[in-house]
């Protein structure tokens, strides 16, 4: 089917997972939102959007799982979704799937952009202050905020999930950042937020190595 949208639902899970009775959930027993019932609910308001704008065009929807550390267990054959292994032979039959791109194609493409929401005008900010908000890694998986260090590791005491310390105390800055654009980040102040990582030496090294260092001594900061 040359004349189609292709609508991917871009994952990026890491570990094992599994289906079982229509329910996905990651190993051991975590339930986690079906990415296929993601994909259908896109789907359809997609759907609608185009037959809202006067397309009828057909939607070729699938999610896709993008990191190579992803496994899931009793996959029923028949699903849309793409694992790992599979990314590079779909592109190759997407690229022998060639069509002739219209003026209709251009016409619409140029629509669903401009139709692109930018800012979700729907979005509602609380208020809040430093001091009210909880310290701590949250889980990358569950949002949980029951991360622990153990060694290289932060673990998830609610559903397992692990990641390197580094790359959680990342997330965790460009957190502290989105929420406080005006404070400065510093060893001291990534220190507190994340709460877990009990070594003021080791913000301090993941800092460096990822930040540029501004000032000396007690007035360095980290861009
Ligand atoms: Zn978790």
């Amino acid at each position: 089917m040359s004349d189609a949208i292709y609508l991917f639902e871009v994952k990026n899970f890491e570990g094992d997972f599994y289906y079982q009775s229509n329910r996905f959930y990651m190993r051991p027993k975590t339930e986690i939102v079906d990415p296929l019932i993601q994909l259908k609910r896109t789907e359809s308001l997609l759907s609608m959007l185009l037959q809202k704008i006067g397309y009828n065009i057909p939607i070729n929807a699938w999610v896709v799982f993008i990191n190579s550390e992803f496994t899931l267990y009793q996959s029923p054959l028949d699903l849309p979704l793409i694992f790992p292994t599979q990314i590079n032979r779909f592109l190759k039959q997407l690229d022998t799937n060639t069509s002739k791109v219209s003026q209709k194609h251009r016409a619409l493409a140029e629509k669903l952009c401009s139709l692109h929401v930018q800012d979700n005008p729907y979005k509602q900010l609380p208020s809040y202050e430093y001091d009210q908000l909880r310290k701590g890694i949250a889980c990358d998986m569950c949002n949980g905020l029951l991360v622990l260090v153990e060694g290289k590791k932060c673990i998830c005491t609610k559903c397992g999930h692990h990641e390197t310390v580094e790359s959680a105390v990342l997330r965790s800055v460009k957190e502290f950042k989105l929420l406080f654009p005006n404070e400065r980040v510093t060893t001291n102040a990534i220190f507190d937020w994340c709460k877990v990582v009990t070594s003021k030496r080791r913000i301090n090294r993941i800092l460096s190595k990822n930040y540029k260092i501004v000032g000396t001594h007690q007035w360095a900061y980290y861009e």
